[in-house]
């Protein structure tokens, strides 16, 4: 079994004078980290937390919940960690699910402890002020941890079914960040801007990535794009980690402005990235790179390097040095270049399995190969395009039709704010596109109009046959659009 120093503890005893957070007017050095991670680690034992317990954190991004993760690490904890915009029931069945001895849950969500604990008659629960009251009792530290063991558990956002804890070891949040390390490179000036939430996988490996490097970590409760441009100078920051909607909005908030020239790094993962913004940020010269990665992979496998950004435009690149990925036709069979087909990833930041699902395992990693669910093609070059979801593949006159191609069309649209596609049965194709639409003003546009807006750019048999106008997209706890659900709205006959 390999082992390593606990991440945290060895970049406080190599670099302890280092910034290692700054949040809000704060900035506390790894060092200062370690000292209230210790601290916090014996308060946690005081509550009788142990080794290779089971623990849930409902925490947000805040210093206070940097410290507990490290706690945590430091006691030899798993941590399962929860989205803070899951529903009441929703939370109760991840908690459930991933057996837990106990959960720490910030003040603001005191409220939730009564109902939660009625439904888990075995689950403690404990506030941030409650566990930071406590005495800290000397702990044994855990000064070594092996590759092998989970850190964290994560569950997936349940975008195309219910969500499954994903196990997430060492060995994998490791590997992780070396890989984007020997992708992007790490100087001694840089410094990452997370308005990621930290309890999804984006957010999370950017936490992993600040001990790793020994780099600073500069940390937002939320995204706002004012602030985030103020950051950017002020803090100097290098690189940032952002979905689409994040993008949008900084590019707006920029006007005519750039971004700073020590700012390398605009990571983009989390979804498609449509190709007019990809356009509107080439234009602006931020340096926009997509990312293609799960929760399953720890955060980014394949990612497109600096030198493709034009060239490669709208591909999400290749696969970092320690990971694979291939293209399958049908399972064991390899597609052509340009073919499209189910991606499989392979490395060592690729998760071992599901938490107590060993069939769900067995269904998603076959012969070492972790099945993602996701269509996409590699080109002449092995430059990866993702397509979409397997299972929102629409199948029309024996034409494949991808959701998110549609969309990203509409989203170019001036007057559309949200478009989500999706398939109806039809007698005679089998399926046709049909689009839902928010508008930016709230107002129906013509049909008529926004097929042709689409026959310009698609072809005949991808334009939506119809368009529905609804004031909101369904969408997760991880703001994925719900295509399932738009299904349902039909299925339903809520929109005629
Ligand atoms: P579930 O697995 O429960 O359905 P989910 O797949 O949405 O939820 P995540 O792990 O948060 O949960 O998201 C990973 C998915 O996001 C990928 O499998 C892929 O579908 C999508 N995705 C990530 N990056 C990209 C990208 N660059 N282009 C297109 N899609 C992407
Ligand atoms: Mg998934």
């Amino acid at each position: 079994m390999q082992t390593m120093p606990n991440f945290l503890m060895k970049r406080a005893f190599l670099t302890p004078e280092r910034i290692a957070v700054y949040f809000r007017d704060q900035a506390i050095t790894f060092e200062e980290l370690y000292i209230l991670s210790v601290t916090t680690a014996g308060q946690l034992q005081k509550l009788g937390v142990k080794k290779d317990q089971f623990i849930a954190v409902l925490l947000k991004n805040h210093l206070d919940t940097v410290v507990i993760l490290f706690a945590l690490q430091l006691l030899g904890v798993k941590t399962v960690i929860l989205n803070n915009r899951l529903t009441p029931a929703e939370l109760a069945w991840q908690l459930k699910d991933s057996k837990v001895s106990a959960l720490i849950l910030d003040d603001v969500f005191s409220h939730l402890e009564q109902m939660l604990s009625q439904e888990l008659s075995s689950l403690h629960t404990f506030t941030k002020t409650n566990l930071f009251s406590q005495e800290s009792i000397s702990t044994e530290l855990q000064e070594e941890i092996s590759l092998d063991e989970i850190c964290t558990i994560m569950y997936t956002s349940g975008t195309t079914g219910n969500p499954k804890g994903v196990m997430q070891t060492y060995g994998n949040h490791w590997w992780s960040a070396t890989g984007s390390a020997l992708n992007l490179g790490v100087t001694d000036q840089d410094c990452w801007l997370c308005t990621v939430p930290l309890f999804h996988i984006s957010g999370f490996s950017i936490l992993m990535r600040s001990v790793i490097y020994g780099m600073p970590l500069v940390l937002h409760e939320k995204f706002d794009q004012e602030r985030t441009i103020q950051d950017i100078k002020e803090k100097k920051v290098t690189i940032m980690s952002v979905v689409g909607t994040m993008l949008t909005r900084i590019v707006e908030s920029l006007k005519g402005g750039q971004l700073p020239q020590q700012f390398r790094c605009m990571l983009l993962g989390g979804g498609p990235a449509p190709l007019p913004l990809l356009k509107a940020c080439v234009e602006k010269q931020i340096p926009v790179f997509q990312t293609y990665g799960m929760t399953e992979t720890s955060s980014q496998i394949v990612t497109l390097s600096p030198e493709y950004s034009l060239s490669k435009l709208g591909s999400a690149g290749k696969p970092l040095f320690p990971s694979e990925i291939r293209i399958e036709r049908t399972e064991g069979s390899k597609a052509q270049p340009g073919e499209a087909g189910e991606i499989i990833v392979k490395g060592p930041n690729v998760t071992r399995g599901y938490l107590y699902r060993p069939d769900a395992t067995e269904d998603k990693i076959r012969n070492g190969w972790l099945y993602t669910g996701d269509i996409g093609y590699l080109d002449e070059d092995g430059f990866l395009y993702v397509l979409d979801r397997r299972s929102d593949l629409i199948i029309s006159g024996g034409e494949n039709i991808y959701p998110a191609e549609i969309e990203a069309v509409l989203l170019a649209h001036p007057e559309i704010q949200e478009a989500g596609v999706t398939g109806l049965n039809d007698p005679r194709w089998g399926q046709v596109p049909v689009a839902f639409i928010v508008t930016k003003n709230g107002e129906e546009l013509s049909s008529d109009e926004l097929k042709q807006f689409c026959r310009e750019q698609l072809a005949k048999y991808k334009v939506p046959k119809d368009f529905y106008f609804t004031d909101q997209l369904p969408r997760n706890a991880a703001k994925k659009l719900l295509r399932r659900t738009l299904k349902e709205w039909l299925d339903e006959g809520r929109f005629k």
